[in-house]
């Protein structure tokens, strides 16, 4: 039997099953965006508003299970990614304690970081989650989120063994042009338009890829940088 390190039970009644034969395959990682970890307990177990994750890791490293990981809990709203909309059913939701965007977003300590990746380890031992499926809640709801936001050091989190981070190379390739660029998008995951022209929805993904690949960069645009940066990500997640 694992050793349980410490995860402190606050159960959420906001969960239900998963559909038979679900294959848990997302790890989907999200800020609380509220102004304490109390706040977001209290929240993320109310029967009245209908969210809750699996676990919070509040800013001193401490992890609470609102939810077990055999059962749906209920964080990443209307989302898609590569297709599958009940992102939810296939899930394993972390809240990090973090004021977000909404209260000023902060650093995620380094008592934070290591909690969140002494349990990311333990899960993606449990489940067949593959290093490209572990994603940030902006990533599959690009329209709506910006959790856990472009201070999350995604980097670090790879150094660590969970998730991927592709060396900003520099490339002779030609950038893609618009409507390639949100094809790449695609392949990548993300529910890009098919478009050749600048849209509402095309800047919202491009700023969700952005702020999970490129967070200094935050333009919305496609710059020549974000160009090539499609293309790395891209490459690199095809070979996985
Ligand atoms: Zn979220």
């Amino acid at each position: 039997m694992e050793k349980t390190d410490n995860i402190i039970e606050r159960p959420s009644p906001n969960q239900d099953a998963r559909p038979d034969g679900t294959v848990i395959d997302i790890l989907l990682l999200h800020y609380t965006g509220m102004q304490s970890a109390e706040a977001a307990l209290d929240r993320l177990t109310d029967p009245d508003a209908k969210v809750s994750a699996h676990y919070l890791i509040d800013e001193y490293g401490h992890c609470y299970r609102m939810v077990d990981e055999t059962r749906r809990a209920w964080h990443a709203g209307v989302a898609s990614w590569h297709g599958v909309t009940d992102i939810n059913a296939r899930s394993i939701g972390i809240e990090l304690v973090n004021p977000g965007h909404q209260f000023g977003c902060r650093p995620f300590p380094n008592a934070q970081m290591h909690s969140l990746t002494r349990l990311s380890t333990a899960i993606i031992s449990r489940h067949p989650i593959p290093p490209a499926r572990v994603l940030a809640h902006s990533d599959v709801a690009p329209d709506r989120k910006e959790d856990p936001g472009e201070l999350f050091d995604w980097q670090r989190l790879a150094a660590s063994g969970i998730g991927v981070w592709p060396a900003y190379r520099a490339t002779t390739d030609d950038p893609p042009a618009f409507s390639e660029a949100m094809q790449l998008l695609s392949e990548i995951g993300y529910a890009a338009p098919e478009t050749a022209v600048m849209t509402g929805a095309a800047r919202n993904i491009l700023l969700a890829f952005q702020r999970r690949w490129m967070p200094r960069d935050l333009t919305g645009a496609l710059t020549p940088e974000t160009a090539a940066r499609i293309r790395s990500v891209h490459s690199e997640l095809m070979r996985g």
